[in-house]
């Protein structure tokens, strides 16, 4: 016979979820704790007072009622003082920054990535920018974890980076190896950049409250969070996503990855560079530059940006067809060209997205901006501290 939770289980579940609430929602009053998480007051109450003791909330009165009567009390997450290290790792530059619970970035650091940095010569640079950040660490600041957002190819099991076609990266263990090099006693949890630009979006973005929503992240390559019935889609090795080498063109030009005619080729930064005849310059700043150029009216410009947008819309189609989501999210580089070519993007979904799919779906930018990455690198460090506070906290 199976035996239901016992008293434990059920108050650590219930701390998680108070925690949760409020690091997702900030400042909270116990009246809508006590609504939302369907729990009676004095559960709430003692709640409260076992995750205040931990030091992960604190509770005081509302900074203003503007009604009469005495007003309800106000758990807040204890931002300044727990905190999640978070990494992203992109194709020309890495940062660093101190996240709060709460989610508020507290301290960033950015460097400049030369493209052939190994994942070797990558992990002491990041472990010296955490290393500076702990010198103005307030008094009695918690760690509970690190997050890595990394461009390539990431184990779900581990956080193997198995492979990354823009950084060369093959094998490498980033998670392990940043661990050693931060010396600190904290797991660091890795995960693709666009899975994790979309859990910050679905938790605390654009997306809140979506249940299947796509998030395409452009940098060199191009890359899908994908969120499907509330979930992160992972797929069985945690690979999912790999949108960019979606096969559109056949024979088409040789991709990153080996193979000929991927999505990528046709929307990616080689693709823009090469239809705006500016092939010998590369990088962000580049792409960047082509959208402007398009903007004052060059018309070279305006056709290679043009064409990708055709081409975004033409994957877009393909991708609503499939996964049926209310929102499209455009993140990195993709954002800028969506931005860019709005009107052939959405001319291209609508010839070629099927209209049921189509019927409620949205097209949006991110609310977390280039955050995004740093924000869910975060949470997928906050995770493990609220499926069980007081083991964490
Ligand atoms: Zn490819």
């Amino acid at each position: 016979m199976r035996v239901g939770p016992s008293q434990d289980e059920i108050r650590r579940q219930n701390l998680g979820a108070l925690l949760r609430y409020v690091h997702l929602h900030g400042a909270t009053t116990r009246a809508e704790l006590t609504n939302t998480l369907g729990l009676n007051r004095s559960t709430i109450g003692a709640l409260t007072a076992d995750l205040a003791a931990a030091g992960l909330v604190s509770e005081g009165a509302p900074r203003e009622t503007g009604r009469a009567g005495r007003p309800s009390l106000v758990v807040r997450p204890e931002s300044d003082r727990v905190f999640a290290y978070a990494y992203s790792i992109e194709v020309d530059r890495m940062r660093a920054a101190r996240v709060g619970l709460g989610g508020a970035v507290l301290d960033r650091w950015e460097l400049d990535r030369p493209r052939g940095l190994t994942a070797t010569e990558a992990a002491p640079l990041l472990a010296g920018a955490v290393k500076e950040m702990r010198h103005g660490l307030p008094q009695g600041a918690v760690c509970v974890g690190a997050g890595v957002a990394v461009c390539g190819m990431v184990r779900r099991d581990d956080g193997l980076v198995r492979l990354g076609p823009t950084t060369g990266w093959v094998d490498e263990p980033i998670g392990t190896t940043l661990g050693s090099e931060l010396g600190v006693d904290v797991p660091v949890t890795v995960g693709n950049v666009a899975d994790v630009a979309a859990f910050a979006e679905h938790a605390r973005g654009v997306a809140a409250g979506c249940d299947n929503v796509i998030y395409l992240y452009g940098d060199v390559g191009v890359g899908a969070g994908i969120i499907a019935g509330g979930r992160r889609l992972t797929g069985h090795g945690g690979y999912s996503g790999e949108v960019g080498h979606m096969v559109v063109t056949r024979d088409g030009v040789r991709c990153e990855c080996g193979n000929r005619g991927c999505w990528e080729t046709e929307i990616g930064e080689h693709a823009l560079l090469r239809a705006a005849e500016r092939s010998d310059a590369r990088g962000r700043e580049a792409m960047l530059a082509v959208f402007d150029a398009a903007d004052r009216g060059d018309a070279r410009a305006q056709t290679a940006v043009r064409q990708a947008g055709d081409w975004l819309g033409f994957g877009v189609a393909n991708l609503v067809n499939i996964f049926n989501p209310e929102m499209v999210i455009f993140g990195g580089t993709m954002r800028d060209l969506y931005l860019a070519a709005a009107a052939q993007v959405r001319s291209r979904l609508n010839s070629n997205g099927l209209p049921a799919c189509l019927e409620h779906v949205r097209l949006r930018t991110p609310k977390l901006g280039e955050d995004a990455p740093l924000v869910g690198a975060a949470e997928l460090a906050f995770d493990r501290l609220l499926a069980d506070p007081l083991d964490v906290g």
